[in-house]
């Protein structure tokens, strides 16, 4: 794996590239990498001639400065991670190569960008859709790899594609889950061992509304026994549970159509903030 940290020298070895004619897969990242992330590059490996892996920590997308300060780093590990999955390149940028000038740049989607996440982390999906800009103008992929766990995420990726004409396709890949269901994230390590026991309950909760919908019971009530659910656990604080139009991520008040749905949950375990969601179909 060739690895670069700057901007100009992965730019040249990536146009050569290009001009022999391969497609470039890109997955971007902030590290601590998990299996959910080897996915995405094993995926991106199976259709690209090359793939790249990015990993930066975009301190504009962090509302809690804290939470910035405690994001679980792992250079050594993520590389002979990469490495293990035959990764082409890995592109490592410091913030001062990313950021090389102070920016102002702001991005306002609409609805999509205030409810939900961008309701709990005001500024946080600005920050990403910068960050995301910049890794597609430098890299100039052929494809780009986002995970189904950050879905609004996915959603905002999928509006700046559209708004600012990238000719990258997009793609969602299925989360990945450990043996009880909760689904793979670099926090996870923060979390103590009672914390990673209780954890699951958002997946659970998840699963039981799934199947409560399934039976036609009213989003009220499943709305009433998510939050019984998560608050039986110790040391468990929800944000929100939502049902969300696929679309637009509009919050729905009942279930009209099972296809265009879905789930979505974010809380904390201690001082860990987890989210998940799960399509109703
Ligand atoms: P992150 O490093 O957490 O920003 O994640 C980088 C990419 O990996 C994002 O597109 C995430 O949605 C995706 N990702 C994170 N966790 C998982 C998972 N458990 N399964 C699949 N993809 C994931």
């Amino acid at each position: 794996m060739v690895i670069f940290k700057e901007i100009e020298p992965l730019k040249a070895f990536l146009s050569d590239k290009r001009a022999l004619d391969h497609s470039v897969g890109l997955v971007p990242t902030m590290g601590a990498l998990h299996s959910g992330h080897l996915e995405l590059v094993k995926a991106s490996k199976k259709v690209n001639s090359i793939t790249v892996c990015s990993i930066f920590v975009n301190p504009i997308q962090f509302n809690n400065p804290a939470d910035l300060e405690k994001y679980p780093k792992s250079l050594e590990h993520d590389i002979a991670y990469l490495n293990s999955v035959g990764c082409d390149v890995l592109f490592h940028p410091d913030r001062s190569e990313m950021y090389q000038k102070p920016t102002t740049t702001k991005f306002d989607f609409g609805q999509l960008d205030k409810v939900l996440e961008g309701e709990f982390r005001p500024g946080h999906f600005s920050g990403v859709a910068l960050v995301v800009s910049k890794l597609f103008n430098i890299v100039n992929p052929t494809r780009a790899y986002f995970g189904q766990k950050d879905f609004q995420q996915f959603k905002i990726v999928q509006r700046i594609v559209d708004d600012l004409n990238f000719n990258i396709e997009l793609i969602c890949f299925p989360t990945l889950r450990e043996a009880d269901g909760l689904a793979m994230s670099s926090r996870n390590t923060r979390l103590s061992d009672e914390e990673r026991k209780t954890a699951s309950v958002f997946y659970r909760s998840l699963v039981f509304a799934k199947n409560e919908i399934r039976n036609r019971a009213g989003i009220k009530s499943i709305n009433e026994r998510v939050v019984e659910m998560c608050l039986s656990e110790k040391n468990v604080r929800l944000e929100y549970f939502a049902i969300a139009d696929t679309e637009n991520l509009n919050l729905l008040d009942n279930v009209k159509d099972a296809d265009r749905s879905i789930l979505l949950i974010a809380g904390f375990v201690g001082e860990v903030r987890l989210i998940d969601n799960m399509f109703v179909e």
